[in-house]
């Protein structure tokens, strides 16, 4: 079990990242690991459906803590922690190094996905993908993602100029819409949308498309626990709990 976390450290490049709560074990479990469970958030619905899969080792994207928890280990926070502990479940979350990795990512494998690649990095702490659109402008952009994520996302269309260059973020990354402005992006697209974005779409010519927070990060979890049971001979599901924020 340390020897899957050292393993993920190092992958994942934990050190690097300046993050909003603890990367890696938060949780820990029985010492032997042979069927691992991923999937987005460690909440109740999830640990308890790793607990009926039999599973020694959840692995997620957002774990329990968070910057400005107090550390109080009560309520629904409380819960959680018992559920897992009470079933020697360990439980490991990677935030930020899992949304940046260039092939496991979240990033990455949306990308994968939608069809897009990254050939450079824009934001702060890089975590911003950019690379060539595929063609046509930001509504026919916005029907193909809608096709692979099976979710109707919202679009900003900014000033309907065809899209050359396409930039993403997945997540609560609305804040990176700025700094895809200024890597030359055409259309932004990420999970969650705040009001200050409909102005900046209006008024630079940039489109937005906010397609779910959850949605954007289904991908990163299962391809690094797939690729950590692949490596250590291990047995790996992922468990979608369906989220429509
Ligand atoms: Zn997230």
């Amino acid at each position: 079990m340390s020897e899957v976390g050292a393993y993920l450290e190092r992958l994942l490049a934990v050190g690097e990242f300046r993050d909003y709560g603890p990367n890696g074990l938060q949780v820990e479990g029985r010492s032997s690991v042979r069927r691992i469970v991923s999937g987005v958030t460690a909440s109740l619905a999830l640990i308890d459906a790793a607990i009926d899969a039999g599973a020694d080792a959840l692995i997620v994207h957002h774990g329990l803590f968070w910057r400005g928890h107090d550390g109080r280990l009560t309520g629904w926070l409380a819960e959680r922690v018992r559920r897992l502990m009470g079933h020697g479940v360990n439980l490991f979350a990677y935030h930020l190094p899992l949304d940046a990795h260039p092939e496991l990512g979240n990033n990455a494998q949306l990308g994968a996905r939608l069809g897009w690649r990254a050939d450079a990095r824009f934001g702060e702490q890089d975590l911003g993908f950019i690379g060539d659109a595929p063609g046509g402008g930001a509504p026919a952009l916005a029907r193909h993602v809608a096709q692979v994520l099976g979710r109707e996302p919202l679009l900003l269309p900014g000033d309907g100029r065809a899209v050359r260059r396409v930039a993403w973020c997945t997540g609560g990354a609305q804040g990176y819409f700025e700094a895809a402005v200024a890597a030359g992006a055409d259309l932004f697209l990420t999970g969650e949308v705040s009001e200050p974005q409909a102005h900046v779409a209006r008024e630079t010519g940039v489109a937005f498309l906010a397609c779910g927070h959850h949605a954007t990060e289904r991908y990163g979890a299962p391809a690094l626990a797939a690729h950590v049971a692949e490596r250590f001979g291990l047995e790996h599901r992922f468990i979608d709990i369906d989220n429509p924020a």
